[in-house]
């Protein structure tokens, strides 16, 4: 049989854009591997079926910001193929995209099945062959520097070259490191919080905006501020996920119970104590519950936290006690929940850990340990925050390594 010029094993996101470049790009005899018998499942129900392609950050410096594993050797991938490159690649190849509000980019149609349309489509129409129900066991290296690709059912492909899309898959991780790599441990990123507080279900549904959130594990503290939303298991919304992937790993070591502090009020303690002092002699004659000294807060979770702290919502301000007073700052300034765990659903779940991006080449997303094997995509050890920027960063190194494969002149067959 003759040797593909270029195998992608796994037809998710980063699998298609490497393939779709290196075919754009010259390389002729590409095929993509995957084990299951559907490609590009996790684009299909991302973003809530809308699939957030990227985020309008446009700036490489910007950009990098949002991953808090492999920002720094990302800066240089996105100096090459940025959130803007994404854009237009897309566009030109037909697929109309918007921006929203907070930056997020979708499809005009708010379909992840035309993101998917659109990549199939581009890699057929470059004669990319694609394989289903292909799960990669193993992969050799052989004697003139190609490999030997075996799946499941033992069925066998040679190749010059490999790129390695296996996503948060533990396979992936299996095949580099039998090819020579380590593995940070791989553990969940981007998730909400459960906490078994008595009564939070009541809020259940209540959103607020520019929340301070803060983590204290193992003398370091871990903060943010954003949209906080109170579901009927516990915390969700920007604020959470972010800093659910920010500490990911030390609240895996943590087992997921810790405690969360809550910020309802962005004045200190003494600011606060000054405002429900003039709460008091201003508007003495209301009751606490139509009157709040943090205007963010919903009446529901108004009444919520005054029985937290047992205080008579129908008792007027001017009959506050001094220790009810300070019950009051202290919870508006520093809430405390008990998290018991991640909460039920990932909302946009992804995998911090994967190959160590020291052992490869972000210049050609090639392994400095196994020459000929590339990687892109969540298989790295490179995770982003919710919005957009993991997908970002398979565009970004599918391209890269697709681009590097097309370069090896000596290596593939070029057009
Ligand atoms: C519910 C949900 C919503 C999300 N929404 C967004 C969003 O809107 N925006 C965003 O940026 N990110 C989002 N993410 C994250 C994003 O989906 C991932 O970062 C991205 O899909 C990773 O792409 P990938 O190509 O690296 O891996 P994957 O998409 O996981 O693709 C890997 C492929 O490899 C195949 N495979 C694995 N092992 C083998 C093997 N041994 N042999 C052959 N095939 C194999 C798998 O079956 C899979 O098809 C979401 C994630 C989830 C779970």
């Amino acid at each position: 049989m003759e040797p593909f010029d270029l195998a992608v094993v796994g037809g998710g996101a980063a699998g298609f854009m490497a393939a779709i470049t290196a075919a754009e790009n010259g390389v002729k005899r590409i095929i993509i591997l995957e084990g299951t018998s559907k490609f590009m499942e996790k684009i299909r129900i991302s973003g809530g079926g809308r699939c957030n392609v990227t985020n309008a950050t446009w700036i490489p410096n910007e950009l990098v910001e949002n991953y808090p594993r492999g920002g720094i050797q990302l800066l240089e991938s996105f100096n090459r193929f940025a959130a803007g490159d994404v854009f237009d690649w897309f566009e030109k190849k037909g697929l109309k995209l918007k921006i929203e509000e907070d930056l997020r980019v979708f499809p005009v149609s708010n379909s992840s099945a035309e993101v998917i349309d659109c990549l199939r489509k581009s890699a057929l129409s470059k004669n990319v062959e694609l394989l289903t129900k292909f799960f990669v066991k193993e992969i050799l290296k052989t004697r003139d520097d190609s490999f030997n690709i075996s799946s499941l059912k033992k069925e066998k492909i040679i190749t010059k070259n490999i790129i390695l899309c296996t996503g948060g898959h533990p396979s992936g991780y299996k095949l580099a490191q039998n090819l020579g790599h380590n593995i940070v441990k791989p553990v969940p990123s981007l998730f909400t919080f459960s906490t078994k507080e008595q009564n939070l279900n009541e809020c259940s549904g209540v959103s607020i905006k520019g929340i301070d959130i803060e983590i204290k594990l193992n003398n370091k503290t871990f903060q943010n501020r954003g949209d906080l939303l109170i579901t009927h298991w516990g915390f969700s919304g920007p604020a959470v996920l972010k800093l659910s992937s920010i500490a990911a790993r030390e609240l895996f070591s943590q087992k997921y119970k810790f405690n969360l502090i809550i910020k309802w009020s962005v004045l200190s303690y003494d600011e606060l104590k000054e405002k429900i002092n003039c709460l008091r002699f201003k508007k003495g004659r209301m009751n606490l519950i139509n009157s709040r000294p943090v205007p963010l807060l919903t009446k529901r979770l108004w009444i919520f936290l005054l029985n937290k702290i047992d205080i008579d919502k129908d008792k007027k301000w001017a009959d506050l006690l001094a220790d009810e007073r300070d019950k009051m700052i202290n919870i508006l300034t520093r809430d405390k929940y008990i998290i018991s765990g991640k909460g039920p659903f990932g909302e946009e779940f992804v995998t911090s850990g994967g190959v160590k991006i020291n052992e490869v080449n972000f210049k050609t997303m090639e392994s400095l340990i196994c020459p000929g094997l590339f990687f892109s995509g969540e298989v790295l050890d490179v995770d982003g925050i919710t919005g957009g920027f993991n997908f970002q960063h398979c565009w970004t190194s599918g391209w890269i390594a697709g681009m590097a494969v097309s370069k090896l002149s000596h290596k593939v067959t070029n057009q």
